[in-house]
């Protein structure tokens, strides 16, 4: 596994995001969740694996709900050290700010040993079915990470992020952005960045404030 995209596109003079080595062998397989407040908000979904993390851009967030299918754009692998990453990033790649939002570690659905796990997870990350579960404080239970088929002209990057059926699935409407305490230091900046109301603009009455 290489770093090479993930160094390429970053300055590690100017941002505080770890440089990163590829980490040896772990005991247990972490994964984390990050919501990022770049040109759009967004999470990012890492999973461990062969000392790096294997990565995917989750636009909406996940879901506990299985009948939410969450596009999820697989993008560089990061550094194993990024699991703790958060704060700013200055001006250049990915600038904005980075939370934690969910962290745990993960293993395969047959909840194997170490090694057999990493077999499978490389398998399933090969086939673009990938099948897994997650001990976090957040998320829980099985999930799969489906490869969709490329259409002409397309990377090949687009994987859905579904919740299996099991007793942690809910039915109701999950929304990430629910989940995430108001004092975070991105729902801090967004309440003292609201975008101004722009005065006298036609057919907007005073009353009108939008979350
Ligand atoms: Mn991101």
């Amino acid at each position: 596994m290489s770093l090479v995209k993930y160094k390429a596109k970053r300055n590690f003079s100017s941002t505080p995001e770890p440089e990163g080595k590829v980490k040896k062998k772990a005991t247990k397989l972490t994964f984390v969740v990050q919501r990022h407040k770049a040109s759009h908000l967004h999470y990012d979904f890492r999973l461990e694996l062969d000392g790096v993390l294997k990565s995917w851009a989750v636009p909406k967030g996940p879901s506990l709900n299985p009948k939410d299918k969450r596009l999820a754009m697989m993008v560089e692998d990061h550094p194993y050290d990024y699991k703790d990453f958060k704060g700013v990033i200055p001006e250049g790649y990915g600038a904005g700010t980075v939370e934690i939002w969910d962290k745990g570690y993960y293993t395969d659905i047959e909840n194997s040993d170490a090694e057999t796990a990493r077999k499978n997870l490389k398998a399933g990350l090969k086939s673009g079915n990938l099948k897994f579960t997650l001990h976090g404080k957040k998320l829980k239970g099985e999930f799969a990470l489906v490869k969709l088929k490329p259409r002409d002209g397309e990377k090949g990057n687009s994987w859905l992020l579904i919740k299996h059926k099991d007793e942690h699935a809910v039915s109701k409407a999950y929304d990430s952005e629910n989940e995430t305490p108001a004092n975070s230091p991105i729902n801090k900046w967004l309440s003292k960045n609201k975008i101004p109301k722009k005065k006298n603009s036609p057919g907007r009455s005073k009353q009108t404030v939008t979350k």
